[in-house]
């Protein structure tokens, strides 16, 4: 495409958002879509190719969300796309076990060395909601360590994020929680080992896990720093804790054994969604056979699904896998690494102060001159800047994720001419970033 220019009005996406608002709370489906953390009108996508979306006004953007992390190969991959049809065409649900959920394990098995076994969900939210239920049944204990910005999906324990330190027990996010599921969970502060020694210590006997995503995501990009996992890891088996690490979103993406191939640190459960299922509902959560088989029917813990395993999504989901090898990571690696240093280099020059982030080839920009170790460090960026630096990179074509507390995602599809349209962006928005009040 040799030139495409970007007028910001998007009449066909707004009166489908008007459609939607009167039926569907908000608007839409999962709260961050409808851009109100920026304003403006979100755009409703009807296809993608590659690194691009093309929304139903007809522009086309770089997508730098890529749904939040799945496309990692970029959308509408041939081989993942024909896999799904052939499945498809099979047949699109059976409610028995068919071969691709050992398929999908297997691949999952081999690539994670500490996972023996694993059960599929359908999300996220699932997968870490089954892995509480399960480390509470195998350890006989209550209480649930869980760390400030760090988002688990919507389990009602884990909507818990209000108050730190060691003796404040988590108060409900949102209406709807209430007291008695939030108030068995420990929120603390990420990067505080020592807050979790003295959680332990308050609380000895009582805990049942600890659950951190293996590198926080979901308040920009915030990886541990440096023994941060390991020190869990040993307080949680110094305590008779288990050590449950969420890769949702790291899981797969950041490299074959996700966050896990990069530190190294074995975690007793381990909880997987996004990339593992190629575009589809397909997540999962795995550990330790001796744990993992007390799940129901080997074991009394309950947990099932109607959809678990479903042949489609898990087609979707070993065919993306199987594509992902050293080359494919290289691929996003270097995209990711191009894509840092065109942002820096656009900001620095309008002196806008501001960090990137990163964790593997996931990333994010903090709009503050200082290191970003945990939640309170991250809101005190000017997240103002953002929204004009989201505005103008949409106007120009580039799809950035709508919140300053989101990772940017890459794929394998991302070459030069892509990152080109997003470099002839970057100093427009860095611009408008400069130039942003409060
Ligand atoms: N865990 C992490 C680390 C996530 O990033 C997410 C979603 O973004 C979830 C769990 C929940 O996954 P889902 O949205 O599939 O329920």
């Amino acid at each position: 495409m040799a030139c495409v220019s970007y007028s910001y009005a998007a009449p066909v996406s707004q009166t489908l958002f008007d459609r939607a608002a009167a039926v569907t709370p908000g608007g839409v489906n999962s709260p961050v879509r409808a851009f109100r953390a920026v304003g403006g009108t979100p755009r409703f996508m009807v296809s993608g190719d590659g690194p691009y979306l093309t929304d139903a006004d007809g522009r086309e953007y770089v997508d730098l969300v890529c749904s939040w992390g799945p496309m990692i190969l970029g959308h509408s991959h041939p081989e993942v796309t024909a896999a799904v049809q052939a499945a498809v065409a099979r047949g699109t649900s059976f409610g028995t076990p068919g071969e691709g959920e050992v398929e999908l394990a297997e691949e999952i098995v081999a690539r994670v060395a500490p996972v023996e076994q694993v059960r599929l969900v359908s999300s996220g939210t699932e997968a870490t909601m089954s892995a509480i239920r399960l480390a509470r049944g195998f350890t006989g204990r209550s209480k649930v360590i869980k760390f400030a910005g760090c988002y688990h999906g919507h389990v009602d324990a884990l909507l818990a994020a209000a108050g730190s330190g060691v003796a404040t027990f988590g108060l409900p996010d949102t209406p709807g929680v209430t007291g008695a599921q939030a108030g068995e969970t420990v929120v603390l502060p990420y990067n505080d080992l020592e807050a979790v020694r003295a959680a332990f210590a308050a609380h000895p006997g009582e805990i049942a896990c600890v659950i951190t995503e293996a590198s926080a995501g979901n308040m920009g990009v915030v990886p541990p720093l440096p023994g941060f996992n390991a020190g869990l890891k040993q307080l949680c088996s110094d305590h008779g804790a288990l050590y449950i690490s969420d890769e949702v979103m790291t899981g797969f993406r950041v490299s074959r054994a996700g966050w896990f191939g990069l530190d190294g640190v074995e975690p007793d459960l381990m909880t997987f969604g996004k990339v593992m299922g190629g575009g589809f509902p397909a997540a999962a959560f795995g550990g330790r056979t001796d744990v993992m088989e007390r799940l129901a029917p080997a074991g009394p813990v309950y947990q099932a699904g109607t959809l678990s395993g479903n042949p489609v999504a898990t087609a979707a989901g070993v065919a993306q896998l199987r594509l992902l090898d050293d080359a494919a990571y290289a691929r996003v690696d270097a995209a990711s690494e191009r894509l840092r240093a065109m942002v820096t280099e656009a900001l620095s020059k309008e002196g806008v102060a501001h960090r990137v982030q990163v964790a593997g080839n996931m990333f994010s920009v903090f709009f503050t001159a200082d290191e970003v170790t945990d939640y309170e460090k991250a809101k005190a960026q000017e997240a103002f800047r953002f929204t004009a630096f989201f505005h103008s990179m949409l106007s120009q074509g580039v799809y950035l994720p709508p919140s300053a507390f989101e990772s940017w995602f890459v794929s394998t599809t991302h070459d030069e001419k892509a990152l080109e349209r997003v470099a002839a962006a970057l100093p427009g928005a860095a611009r408008a970033a400069a130039e942003a009040t409060e």
